[in-house]
């Protein structure tokens, strides 16, 4: 399993149909949380996501994505968490995350580690990798993208039957890709009964940035881009003054990548909650594309 729900969608302040910019990434029982605007924890309440993260990735320091982070750290100390906590986020994490964090209490009850990061840079896992991109908005803001590792192919439990390999830990072992040898003598290696290995599946989200090739190639046949598109065409020449992308160029940046959907975000006040005009605009460039709500949770199955 592996979903998306957005916690707040819209961009610069809260309005009464969005919430400045989080978003939470379940997988297989673990919940990462990225960016946290101000209000991410009563969102999380009302859209049912688990205070039983441990990590949080910022994108950059702009309020609407880090202001939540005080309230959240308060409320999490209330509950008795003893459970650990790690903030990532580009250069300036120590010092403004520090803060943040340092507020309103006279001492944190639960560890809270706080590591700088940058473009590059890819923190690895058992079974994925998160991988930090650059982004075109201010100096050193980021991106980020959950890169599953391959699979290995899939197992026929029907011709390790008839190649008289005995269920147990010999088909475990084949299906990791060993060779083994039978109790009769015989060996028999994966590719007579492992298919082609799976590609894993990948989510990338931006933050805020203009149009830029670091999106592009962390984004490279994602399954799920998840872009700024904070305005739309009518209004390009802010959009690139403040480091923000329209509709249609996050759209661009979706086709060039090859990605296989594309979901926009960091939308500004002035938009209705189903922003139809940016949707549009997306959906002329690239067909798969939808304009996030607060609340809106995503799947991203397996390609194959
Ligand atoms: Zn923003
Ligand atoms: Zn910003």
């Amino acid at each position: 399993m592996l979903t998306v729900t957005f916690l707040g969608t819209g961009a610069a302040c809260p309005s009464i149909e969005r919430n400045v910019a989080a978003l939470a990434l379940a997988r297989e029982g673990e919940t990462l949380l990225f960016d946290c605007g101000e209000g991410t924890q009563r969102q999380m309440m009302r859209y049912g996501v688990s205070f039983a993260f441990r990590e949080i990735f910022f994108t950059h320091y702009h309020a609407d994505h880090m202001l939540g982070v005080t309230g959240l750290m308060r409320t999490m100390g209330l509950q008795d968490r003893t459970l650990p906590v790690t903030l990532y986020g580009p250069r300036g994490a120590a010092r403004i995350l520090g803060a943040a964090i340092s507020l309103g209490i006279e001492r944190n009850r639960f560890p809270i580690d706080i590591v700088e990061l940058q473009a590059g840079d890819r923190i690895r896992r058992d079974e994925y990798d998160v991988v930090v991109f650059p982004t075109d908005h201010r100096p050193d803001t980021v991106g980020y993208a959950l890169a599953e590792h391959t699979r290995p192919g899939r197992f026929h439990p029907d011709r390790a039957r008839e190649l008289g390999v005995p269920e147990g830990p010999l088909w475990g072992r084949l299906h990791k890709g060993e060779t083994v040898e039978l109790p009769d003598g015989r060996r028999v290696g994966p590719e007579d009964l492992v298919g082609t290995p799976r590609r894993g599946r990948s989510v990338v989200y931006t933050g805020d940035t203009r149009p830029s090739l670091g999106v592009v190639e962390a984004a490279r046949g994602a399954d799920l881009l998840i872009h700024d598109s904070t305005f739309s065409e009518e209004e390009r020449a802010r959009a690139e003054e403040t480091g923000h992308s329209t509709a249609a160029q996050a759209a661009e940046m979706a086709r060039e990548a090859g990605a296989r959907r594309l979901v926009l975000t960091h939308i500004s006040p002035r938009y209705t909650r189903d922003a139809p005009e940016l949707l549009a605009e997306a959906k002329a460039v690239f067909p798969e594309s939808v304009v996030a709500r607060d609340g809106l949770t995503i799947d991203v199955p397996f390609a194959d």
